[in-house]
């Protein structure tokens, strides 16, 4: 053997167990969570050198090689569900909810990439009449490797969840070792080398380093990290990568035809399909959540009020049915001296504090939206007017009772003046019943604040007299 093959195998395999032993070293020094994880991943890359160690070291101690497949091959194909499932269980911790937009992503490139590695690799290996079962049976088993540890690890990338340098690198390398993979499986299909074993080995190697690195980097901890959002993006990149996969299959097809090649129409036409159904399952998610936030408000997480003007609506025509439904408008009493004397951000705190009080206090079918900046409106369906003031009341005590936190450490007394207003008794529309009970806020306001203003003695008393409006005492801290 020459001297420089010897060099090159003794770095080859050196290199590959320092890239394992190094996540293990990191497991150590950094002490991530997801141990477990990052051990498996180690393990597996292990798997591969030790499946690598009797291949290249017989030839320099002047042994054969061991024969192809043989057991040994056994303990190199173990590297792949090793990584899978070191891989599966970073991919739980940072999503335990599994994010379906992050799966389907990556089951798109999966798809693709299965029928490319289907068309030109696996069927011609299994089919390939120059090789012996066992060597077929072996060969399949790494580009269905590769495509494992290409599934996991889209999914890993294009799951949602921060990406330190360490998930990065890591994605490098199983990108390189992929590729190797996919190289090698080539040159064995076509019995000569095609992307060349050195250049498979060059690309193992910078595979290794890649691993090492990963492991031993500081951020290794921070991929373990569980996801602030419950979906990925929807980016330029993102979208680009899924235009590509998805195109791959006709593509494909277009290639074969021109190439006067198989054609695999069953099959491409069914890839074709779940691809389809895949991007329009991706395309339902998309809509399902820009609507989401579409009448969701931001900060309280109450609906808007362009959703509450639309359930009005709805309302109001089942209202002139016979089932009543009553407006009750909020707004918070001296909100201005809130915001001036705890901040913006104690301000912010007393409106969720409102929010959380308001959905405690109401029933489910009652609707609550953040009407205006500290204005909140809520829609009561079936009901009458003394109901209605009763829930009025009952809100009114909810809010203004107990002090509501302006900080993390201090509380301070809050009320709100309330106008209710209900359908058909009040109004005729929607528009009228809102704007009445917008009337009705401001009659709270002028009378004092931290009260109800209700028109429920008013159909009683004679037509054109003023709302009755039954106030609770205010406390001393309300008043300013
Ligand atoms: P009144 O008792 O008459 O209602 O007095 P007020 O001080 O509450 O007066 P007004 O209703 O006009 O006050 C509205 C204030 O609400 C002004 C604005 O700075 C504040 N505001 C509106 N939106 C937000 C928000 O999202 N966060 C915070 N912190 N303040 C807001
Ligand atoms: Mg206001
Ligand atoms: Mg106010």
């Amino acid at each position: 053997m020459e001297k420089v093959d010897v060099l090159w195998a003794t770095v080859y395999l050196l290199v590959q167990l320092a890239g394992g032993l190094a996540v293990l070293v990191g497991v150590r020094r950094h002490r991530p969570s997801a141990h477990v994880a990052w051990v498996l991943l180690g393990a597996g890359h292990l798997a591969l050198f030790c499946g690598n160690v009797p291949t290249y070291l017989a030839p320099l101690v002047g042994m054969e090689k061991p024969p192809y497949p043989s057991p040994l091959t056994l303990i190199y194909v173990a590297q792949y569900p090793l990584t899978a499932l070191g891989l599966l269980l970073l991919v739980r911790r940072r999503t335990p909810s599994w994010d379906i937009a992050g799966l389907i992503d990556a089951a798109i490139v999966t798809v693709s990439a299965s029928l490319l590695s289907w068309i030109y690799l696996i069927d011609p290996l299994m089919s390939g009449a120059e090789l012996g079962l066992a060597e077929r049976t072996a060969a399949v088993a790494f580009p269905l490797g590769d495509l494992l540890l290409l599934a996991l690890g889209a999914r890993l990338m294009l799951g949602a969840g921060l990406r330190p340098p360490a998930l990065r690198v890591l994605a490098a390398y199983l990108v390189l070792f992929t590729m190797a993979d996919t190289g090698l499986s080539v040159a064995t299909l076509s019995g000569r080398p095609a992307l060349g074993w050195a250049w498979a080995e060059v690309l193992v190697t910078c595979a290794s380093v890649a691993l090492g690195v990963a492991g031993l980097h500081p951020s290794m901890r921070q991929v373990e990290e569980r996801s602030p959002t419950a979906g990925p993006d929807a980016g330029r990149r993102r979208l680009l990568l899924l235009t590509i996969a998805s195109l791959l299959a006709p593509a494909t097809l277009l290639v074969q035809y021109h190439r006067d090649a198989p054609l695999y129409v069953p099959l491409v036409c069914a890839t074709c399909g779940v691809l389809y159904l895949l991007v329009l399952a991706r395309m339902v998610g998309l809509v399902a959540a820009q609507r989401e936030v579409a009448i969701t408000d931001g900060l309280t997480g109450l609906h808007t009020r362009r959703y509450f003007e639309h359930s009005l609506a709805v309302e109001a025509e089942r209202a002139l049915r016979g089932a009543g439904v009553a407006v009750l408008l909020l707004d918070i009493d001296h909100f201005k001296s809130v915001n001036d004397t705890y901040g913006h951000h104690g301000g912010d705190r007393v409106l969720c504090e409102v929010a959380r009080r308001l959905q405690a206090t109401l029933r489910d079918g009652e609707l609550i939206a953040r009407y205006g900046g500290e204005e909140f409106a809520v829609l009561v369906p079936n009901t009458v007017p003394p109901i209605a003031r009763e829930v009025a009341e009952r809100v009114r005590s909810a809010l203004s009772d107990t002090p509501m936190p302006v900080s993390p450490t201090r509380s301070a007394p809050v009320t709100v003046s309330i106008g209710v207003a209900t359908m058909p008794e009040d109004a005729d529309s929607g528009d009228e019943l809102v704007r009445l009970a917008d009337r009705l806020l401001y009659a709270s306001k002028e009378a004092g604040r931290n009260r109800v203003t209700s028109t429920v003695n008013l159909h009683a008393a004679a037509p054109g007299s003023t709302p009755v409006v039954v106030a609770p005492p205010v406390p001393a801290a309300a008043r300013q």
